[in-house]
């Protein structure tokens, strides 16, 4: 298909992918096409390869291919996925944004992480990216793109049992500007202590804090406010201590802490 002077490859399988990606400088990988559109001189659109369009459901997993749509993945319901990936799907745009939008699109776009970063960053969920010869499993916390002549192939959602699964926004609503982030707060408890906690803050800076994580892990419920005071001073440190060179929004912080404190609350 010609369109001005620039090219779009419509690929019909991987082995179409691997060949453009090696005999193509440069060629850009096409989604819905919501976020960005075509910007370089050769692009491919990689929809009408199956393997990377299909949803997979496994017992402790769930595999989306990243040409799935936001709408496809909505339609197989809040039962079949975790709560806060859900919640962060329906929350993303208009109807219309999301018939087109892919998953593929919402992870790649440049610039601001969009919403479903702190969801998939909280979940632990992997990319698997492939070349001819390879296939490797980048687990999210480490993802800064697809690596050069590789193909994102899956992204992998584990499904673990979470007793208080919170999602909320920030910034404007169905719209991503510098003031949008996301939210995500997983914990799970048992025997009425703290036994596995997720919190994830993404947009134009991206917490998470193992560290953070590691200090709630144990705690007693229910917590004392006390607690919650001081859990909060330390991820305000922790906080200051990574984004006080990047000039972040100040808003961002107080907006995160605010969150933060509201969902600790509900451990009380
Ligand atoms: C009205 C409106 C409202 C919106 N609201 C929201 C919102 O609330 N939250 C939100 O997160 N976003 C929002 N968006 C932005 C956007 O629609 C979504 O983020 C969407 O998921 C992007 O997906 P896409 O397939 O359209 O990406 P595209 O525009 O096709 O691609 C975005 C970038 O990712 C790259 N890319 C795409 N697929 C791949 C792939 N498989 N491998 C490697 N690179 C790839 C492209 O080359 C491009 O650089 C909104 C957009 C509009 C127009």
């Amino acid at each position: 298909m010609q369109k001005n002077n620039r090219t779009v490859e419509l690929t019909k399988n991987l082995a179409d992918v691997f060949y453009n990606l090696r005999s193509v400088k440069n060629i850009q990988i096409l989604g819905g096409c919501t976020e960005t559109g075509i910007t370089a001189e050769k692009s491919m659109t990689i929809r009408a390869i199956p393997e990377l369009s299909s949803i997979e459901k496994r017992e402790r997993f769930i595999d989306f291919g990243p040409a799935v749509t936001l709408s496809q993945m909505i339609k197989i319901g809040k039962a079949n996925m975790p709560a806060v990936l859900y919640d962060a799907l329906e929350s993303i745009g208009t109807e219309a944004v999301r018939n087109m939008a892919t998953l593929g699109g919402n992870i790649c776009s440049p610039g601001i992480k969009h919403t479903l970063w702190a969801p998939l960053l909280a979940l632990n969920a992997q990319i698997e990216v492939r070349n001819q010869n390879e296939t490797k499993f980048i687990p999210f916390s480490k993802f800064s793109g697809v690596p050069k002549s590789f193909v994102m192939t899956k992204i992998r959602v584990p499904f673990d049992e979470w007793g208080i699964e919170i999602f909320r926004r920030v910034g404007p609503s169905r719209l991503i500007n510098p003031l949008s982030a996301a939210f995500v707060f997983l914990v799970e408890t048992q025997k009425g202590i703290v036994a596995n906690i997720r919190i994830a803050f993404a947009g134009s800076i991206v917490f998470s804090s193992q560290e953070l994580e590691n200090k709630i892990i144990g705690i007693k419920l229910p917590i004392a406010r006390r607690d919650i005071d001081t859990l909060i001073q330390e991820t305000e440190r922790v906080y200051d201590e990574k984004f006080s060179l990047l000039q972040a929004k100040p808003i961002l912080k107080i907006q995160f802490l605010n969150l933060l404190r509201y969902a600790l609350e509900q451990l009380m």
